[in-house]
């Protein structure tokens, strides 16, 4: 054999590291009920891929600590004994607390972590979907009411006001998880990443030196067929939609997003689009606008500052923030419901 070849290879491994290009890794798990996607833009593929698996980890501590589907979170710690007395809670649990209390405080409650109380009455995964007792919906949609819950700050405790509430942070921990694992990825020296949770995107710097550019699902076509595209650098974009869990009972879509005034799902939109600066501030605005509807919800969304959104309203009518047009370019003019 000639020696050519040998030589060859071992130039061209000597070579490798040191023409090493910037690339995507990109890796996928199942978390927070959803398919969480981390892409990071790196020249070095085994830091990138060791990165990316702490930022896993991460979402996966956040996830046990927030949910209040996992028993022994804190979370489900309040929601088991908060009525009673005040009950011990780390700071992490009191920021995302506190935040879903403000956005519920200035969305007038159409923003409520105290949604849970109603948790389990509407069932979307059923074979045979059925519509919830409505004595049990009025009862539960009685005991949602945020301003009942009181943070002591200073204690570090959480306290309920009524026997049967209980706290729910579906609609933005999911945000404060994706911006963690982005602050994690940041911080170990990838300043070029992508964190998708589902749909909560966060957007830190560039890729390849153009700005990450992130699809809006279509509301009504099939996964994938995009409604609109944004591009982004460090922000965060969140979609609230009803077609993510529902069910259709006599023609009527009942989803996952619940007013919690009547306690039946919102009625205003299909779905709403938030830029904002965190994932945490875009998740819970988009779920407070969709409550809202398109008409308040716009305004709500118009006066916060660094945030721009996207209404589809229940008949189709894109609505859009006054700096919005300039952010999103639409791949349809309306949908047909
Ligand atoms: P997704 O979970 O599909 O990303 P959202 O962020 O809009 O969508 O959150 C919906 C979830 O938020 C529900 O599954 C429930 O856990 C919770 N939720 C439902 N209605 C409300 C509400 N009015 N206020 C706060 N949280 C809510
Ligand atoms: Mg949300």
């Amino acid at each position: 054999m000639s020696r050519w070849p040998k030589t060859l290879a071992v130039m061209l491994l000597t070579l490798v590291p040191l023409c090493a290009v910037a690339e995507a890794h990109r890796q996928a798990r199942p978390q927070m009920g959803t398919m969480v996607e981390i892409v990071v833009w790196s020249d070095d593929a085994g830091a990138a891929d060791k990165a990316i698996q702490a930022a896993f980890n991460e979402i996966e501590r956040l996830e046990k600590l927030l949910s209040e589907w996992i028993p022994g979170s804190q979370i489900s710690n309040i929601n088991k004994h908060g009525a009673a007395r005040p009950v011990a809670v780390g700071a992490e649990v009191l920021t995302v607390l506190q935040h879903g209390l403000e956005i519920g405080k200035a969305s007038t409650g159409a923003f409520d972590v105290s949604w849970a109380a109603m948790r389990g009455l509407w069932k979307f995964d059923k074979d045979t979907p059925r519509l919830p007792d409505k004595a049990a919906v009025a009862a539960a949609a009685a005991l949602v009411d945020h301003r009942l819950i009181t943070v002591n700050e200073a204690a570090r405790t959480v306290r309920l006001g009524k026997r049967g509430m209980a706290i729910g942070l579906g609609a933005i921990a999911k945000g404060y998880a994706v911006d963690r694992a982005a602050a994690l990825l940041h911080a170990r020296g990838f300043k070029d990443v992508l964190v998708n949770g589902g749909g909560d995107v966060m957007a830190r710097g560039s890729k390849a030196g153009t700005p990450w550019r992130i699809g809006v699902q279509h509301p009504r076509a099939k996964h994938g067929e995009l409604l609109a595209v944004v591009a982004l650098k460090d922000e965060s974009l969140v979609t609230s939609g009803d077609y993510e869990r529902f069910m259709v009972i006599d023609g009527q879509r009942y989803h996952h997003i619940l007013n919690p005034r009547t306690g039946m799902p919102a009625r205003g939109a299909m779905s709403v689009s938030v830029i904002a600066p965190t994932a945490m501030d875009a998740d819970a605005l988009s779920t407070a606008a969709f409550v809202m509807g398109p008409k308040d919800g716009l305004a709500f969304l118009e006066k916060r500052p660094g945030v721009e959104g996207l209404i589809v309203d229940s008949a189709g009518k894109i609505h859009m923030t006054s700096g919005a047009a300039k952010r999103i370019s639409l791949r349809v003019q309306e949908v047909s419901p």
